[in-house]
């Protein structure tokens, strides 16, 4: 029951957050005006926001002119409703539940963002530094010396890389936006967990290139957002850092 209501709630912030990943990056207001079809005009009714469903019974068609819906809505909505099932089962019902979910949903919205524009807003990276803080109260400052060691630390290893990869490559390497995004997340998630999410977003990038760029869906001049696999490390981090470093201890070096 208590799962119903965690993918119903993932379901509507997966709704809004189609509304952020269009609108902020454009500077356009969130709440105005309603929702509607960016073809015809037609306002969205009610009936016809109901996050996935609509979409299925409306046949993924404007009802008003035809034009076919894009499949980007009800993903955005299905993985915000998985992304909060996930971490209602990894915290349960809980303060953490609440904030970390939410901060997926945030992660979600950077990554398309990234994916669209090639950006990622200052501002949604100072919204992602909350947990950090939210952290440090709920540890009592435990890790706060983790916390600006991984700010600090992740923040200028992404700086060398952006520094020394211009220099081997002549182009940009990694964006500035990436650079402040990792410090971010050495802030919530610690130096020695940090380090475990940024590996795990170079090791799905180079899974991934390695799937598509024989598969000729990218080119090697293609200019790829780095974001949403920072995104994806975070993520991951978030959920199982701790037993992932573990993990590798013990298998490694026998600790
Ligand atoms: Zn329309």
């Amino acid at each position: 029951m208590i799962a119903f209501f965690v993918i119903l709630f993932g379901l509507l912030i997966g709704s809004f957050l189609n509304v952020v990943i269009y609108r902020f990056p454009r500077g356009e207001s969130l709440a105005f005006p309603a929702s509607h079809c960016p073809h015809c005009d037609h306002k969205i009714k009610p009936l016809e926001n109901i996050p996935i469903i609509s979409y299925i019974f409306l046949g993924a068609k404007c009802s008003s002119c035809k034009t076919s819906i894009a499949f980007r809505y009800p993903l955005v909505e299905g993985l915000t409703a998985i992304i909060f099932y996930i971490t209602y089962l990894r915290f349960g019902l809980t303060w953490d539940l609440i904030v970390f979910a939410l901060f997926g949903a945030l992660l979600l919205a950077i990554a398309f963002i990234d994916i669209d524009h090639m950006i990622i807003p200052d501002s949604m990276i100072v919204i992602g530094l909350i947990p950090g803080f939210y952290i440090w109260l709920a540890k009592e400052g435990q890790l706060l010396t983790t916390q600006f060691l991984g700010f600090l630390g992740l923040g200028l290893i992404f700086l060398a890389i952006r520094f020394f990869g211009e220099l081997a490559f002549k182009k940009e390497a990694m964006g500035l936006g990436d650079v402040k995004f990792a410090a971010m997340a050495g802030w919530v998630l610690g130096w020695d967990i940090g380090i475990v999410s940024m590996f795990l977003a170079f090791l799905s990038a180079t899974l991934l290139f390695t799937v598509l760029m024989p598969m000729g869906l990218i080119s090697r001049k293609q200019q790829v957002p780095f974001g949403p696999f920072i995104c994806l490390g975070i993520w991951l981090g978030l959920l199982a850092g701790r037993q992932i470093i573990n993990w590798y201890l013990s298998m490694f070096l026998g600790v």
